[in-house]
Order: structure tokens, then sequence, then C-alpha cells
């Protein structure tokens, strides 16, 4: 026998999959709504008018170079980043207890997150964290390889199209005390459904009463609402009550800097003295994981968030995508709901927020889209609203209403 014949054949990755059908395709009107990342409406991937403008000024400094970063990461970054989610006016940040540290975008961050309470965390019993049902399907693994068992909460109600709420306050309340629940910060990837400000209130309360520890992962921050503040705003609420909590942030969306994998894991400690402690701990880790974040991405996030003009217009580079996926958004549901009258009830695609929407179609419906229409999408009905745009809207929708009928 051969050293790696106990090696199994690993599936490919579902999106990968779709991705490499939809390029084979040869029908021109093929669409493809399994993209996780946006598109312009011409179905091209943009590249944000402040970061080409940031990287021309970084480029242009002859005094660059490429030394190493700290192991925890481009400090004007890293501290930049921490006001971004957690806001100016943040009680954590004024007592200076929240352990920072740049990560490899938001997987890292998740990653971190994940080994860090591996080693840390107090479980009471079992070690387990509480994730999403669904999620996005890389939280599964990412705990799984820490030792980290996952199970899941109800978050989506089928019948609704929207959020079991009871189901979710039911799992908090009965879930053994100091309990660790990841919840998504907004834009819940894959269903785009969210909680409402006073649904996060209650939430935070049964955190609160049963002493659990909150996972917050923010990989759309700006790029749900259009407003970095408002899609903060369950964060910042749980750190204003108190809950033991962290944050693994993104800059992969709301800069359109994905492949530079630009983020940071911010653990709000009780005080300054442990956070202190908590840092020293998560830069011992990181070294041994990747011994130093890369520069680049963090350069130009660094260069945007200290300087007031090229802030202002990250700003409006945001509300351009934000505002484009909410247009996709109207007219999809105008489309279905008033001209094609297409059976059900549409307001889902509206009431969603981000990147996705869940459709509610069956899997059979997804695959007939596929098959034919040419639409391709992942078989739970989820739609990457990033990959419409104004000339294929239509040939969609009535692709839609055809295999709903
Ligand atoms: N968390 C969620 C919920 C996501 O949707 C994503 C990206 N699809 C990520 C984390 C991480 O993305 P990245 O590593 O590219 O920042």
């Amino acid at each position: 026998a051969e050293t790696w014949d106990i090696v199994p054949q690993a599936p490919p990755d579902s999106i990968f999959k779709l991705t490499a059908a939809y390029q084979a395709d040869p029908y021109p009107q093929k669409v493809n709504l399994g993209v996780g990342a946006y598109r312009d409406d011409d179905n091209k991937p943009w590249v944000l008018p402040v970061v080409r403008k940031a990287s021309h000024i970084l480029l242009s400094d002859p005094t660059l170079h490429h030394e190493y970063l700290p192991i925890t990461g481009l400090p004007e970054f890293v501290s930049g980043a921490a006001r971004l989610i957690l806001g100016d006016d943040s009680p954590a940040l004024a007592d200076d207890r929240v352990a920072s540290v740049q990560t490899i975008s938001g997987t890292g961050a998740n990653h971190l997150a994940a080994l860090f309470l591996s080693k840390y965390y107090q479980f009471d019993g079992e070690r387990v964290v509480y994730l999403s049902d669904p999620t996005w399907v890389n939280h599964f693994a990412i705990f799984e390889n820490v030792g980290i068992k996952q199970r899941t909460y109800p978050y989506y109600d089928s019948k609704t199209i929207g959020l079991d709420f009871d189901g979710f306050l039911a799992a908090l309340q009965s879930a053994p005390g100091r309990s660790v629940f990841l919840v998504h910060a907004c834009a819940h990837n894959p269903t785009g459904v969210d909680p409402t400000e006073e649904q996060w209130e209650t939430i935070a309360q049964a955190f609160i009463a049963k002493k659990h520890y909150a996972i917050f992962d923010s990989a759309y921050q700006g790029f749900a609402s259009g407003d970095l503040d408002r899609d903060a705003k369950a964060i910042r609420y749980f750190v204003r009550r108190g809950v033991p909590m962290l944050v693994c942030q993104s800059f992969a969306k709301n800069a359109g800097l994905y492949g530079e994998r630009v983020g940071a894991l911010h653990l709000i400690a009780p005080n300054k003295e442990t956070a202190t402690r908590v840092r020293s701990q998560l830069s011992v880790l990181q070294r041994s994981e990747i011994s130093n974040p890369p520069s680049y991405g963090a350069r130009v996030i660094a260069l945007i968030l200290g300087n007031p003009e090229l802030f202002e217009e990250w700003k409006a580079d945001i509300r351009t995508m934000a505002d484009r996926i909410i247009d996709m958004r109207k007219r999809l549901h105008s489309l279905l709901t008033n001209e094609l009258r297409t059976p059900g009830n549409w307001d889902h695609i509206v009431n969603q927020i981000g990147m996705f929407s869940f459709t509610g179609i069956s899997t059979a419906q997804s695959k007939a889209l596929i098959d034919d229409a040419h639409v391709y999408l992942t078989s739970n009905g989820r739609i990457s609203m990033a990959g419409l745009n104004s000339k294929n809207l239509r040939y969609f929708a009535e692709a839609l209403d055809r295999v709903v009928r």
C-alpha cells in the first residue's frame, strides 16, 4: 500500500463547480447568480475608484517597502478598522479594552477566533459553537478544524421566507449557560434575512440572561444598507449592553478587496488588563499560523480611513454598490409582482438585504432554472443579486416566472 492511499478524493467545492458549468455554457444569455462578489451593470468586477486612488498614492511613494508588518498587523489599519466597526464613540475603545489583530480577511478572522476560543474559552460542558441554520458553509469546517463541534440554531423560516425569530430565541434560552453563538452582523449569508433592531434587543437580552458568548461575523458592513454605521448597529448595541463578544471583520466586499485578504479580529474584553493578555496570546497564535499578515490591502484601507476626503469617497463608492443591489431588488420585485403576476408573494425580495437572496424556490425549480434557462444558482434557491443587471433582469424574471408556474 502507498502512504497516501488513505486520502479520499474530496468532492469539488459546489460554488466552484457551478462557476465552471456557467463558464463552459456557450448560451449567450446565460446568467451567473452563484457569484459571491459584486459586479457592475456590465457584469464586470468593479475596482472602487477610491481604492484605485489610494493605490496610486501608495505606489508613487518612493519610501514604500516590502518589509514584514508587525505580527498583529499594520497599527494604523488595526486601530482604524476597530473604530470603523465599533464606532468613534465606542465605550470599549474609550476604555482601551479591545484586543485587535489584522487577519487574512474574514475567513482568517473566523479561524483565529475559533482557534483562540478552542484554546482559552472555558466551555462549561461540550465544546460546541451554535451556528445559524443555514449559515455560510465555511463556518462548519472552520470550527471543525480546531476541534469545536457545531450545532445549528433555527434561523430561517421557509414558510415565511423570513426570520424564525421564536425558534432563534428559544434556542438561545434553552442552550446551556455560557454557550458560544455565532451571529451575522448584517446581510445574513445565505438568506439575506436579518433581525430587526427591536429583535436584536431581545436577542441581546437573551445573551445576557444566559451569559452566552457572541461571535459577530461582519462580512458586509456598508454593503448591506449603503451606510457603514447602520450595518454596525447590532454590534455596537451588544457592546453597549456588555455582552461578552468578539468581531470578525472583512473588507472583501465593502472595499472590493477580495483577493487582497484584508480583515481583522476584535475581542472586546471586560478591561484593559485582560485585553492586553488576550492580545499577547492572539499574537502568539498568529505567529505560528501566518507569522505576519499581508501589507498591501491593509495599507490601502489605512490610507482611506485616515484621510477624511478619501473616506467620504469610499462611502460614496459603497453607496454605489449598495444602491445598485437595492435597485435590482426593487425592479425584480416589481417585474414579478406587477408585470408578470408571478404566482406567490415576492415581498421577501425587497425585505431581504445584502448580496444574497433566498428566493424560496425548491431544489427542483433551481435545477430547472439551470437546465432550461441557463441561469446558474445554488440548489438551495439562493441568488446573488450582484449577478443581476439592467440587461439580464427581465430574462431572469421571466425564467423564474416559468419555473414557479
Ligand atoms: N463570513 C461570511 C458570512 C461571508 O459571507 C464571507 C464571505 N463570503 C466571509 C465570512 C469571509 O470572506 P473573506 O474571507 O473573503 O473576507
